[in-house]
């Protein structure tokens, strides 16, 4: 699979799957006070099935086992290559390039997880959980930790974070995940989200944009 293909993958619906989709979780400072969780001294990953995927304009369905489904912003890394155990200084030339995600989370299914010491598959891999926008290549992310992220719930601003606020670097993220993962080509990397997380509802629409490069809407629909 070549980079072409993966960066036309997302706008031609289903044309290369991804095999994995790693996101971070607790990867910026404030989004960690407002959960009230610890500070990480490793990543905290956990992974979405490609499954979970929907591409820019398709509604987001509410799981009728939750009644919290929160809006997530997050800059999402492609892998263009595949990788074992790659050197911090190599990762950069891992990426195949760079789009804006939406990690819905069941909030309250997590919660309930959490609490329980059980996983957040649930929580966080159902249908529609990763919404996506197409891929941007490299030459066109001047720098992807000073990147603006926005969200925005029925054009209401809800989250506004810099990607420099990062805990864990790209880099960091993808030289950690090859040392347990083989990093594939198409692999997509969800790398946490800034505060201001909050619930949707049905009827809503969700606006999110790396700021000033690409955006994706999607309506909110019950099951
Ligand atoms: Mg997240």
């Amino acid at each position: 699979m070549d980079t072409m293909k993966i960066l036309h993958y997302y706008s031609t619906k289903r044309e290369f799957i991804p095999n994995k989709i790693f996101c971070l979780g607790q990867n910026y400072i404030n989004h960690i006070k407002e959960m009230k969780a610890e500070i990480p001294t490793t990543p905290v990953i956990f992974m979405k099935p490609p499954s979970a995927i929907i591409t820019n304009g398709e509604p987001i369905i509410l799981p009728g086992i939750s009644n919290n489904v929160h809006h997530e912003v997050e800059l999402v890394v492609a892998i263009g290559k595949n990788g074992k155990n790659i050197p911090i200084e190599n990762a950069s030339s891992y990426i195949a390039g760079y789009a804006v995600g939406l990690d819905m989370t069941l909030r309250d299914v997590q919660a309930a997880a959490k609490k329980n010491g059980l996983p957040w598959t649930i929580a966080k891999g159902f249908d529609t959980s990763a919404p996506i926008s197409d891929i941007l290549p490299p030459s066109m992310v001047a720098d992807p930790h000073n990147c603006t992220l926005e969200c925005k719930v029925n054009n209401e601003l809800r989250q506004r974070g810099s990607t420099r606020d990062m805990i864990f670097s790209i880099d960091k993220i993808i030289a950690y995940l090859s040392t347990i993962f083989t990093l594939e080509t198409g692999d997509l990397i969800f790398t946490g989200t800034p505060e201001g997380v909050g619930p949707v509802h049905a009827g809503d629409t969700i606006c999110a944009e790396l700021v000033g490069l690409i955006s994706i809407t999607h309506p909110v629909s019950a099951n």
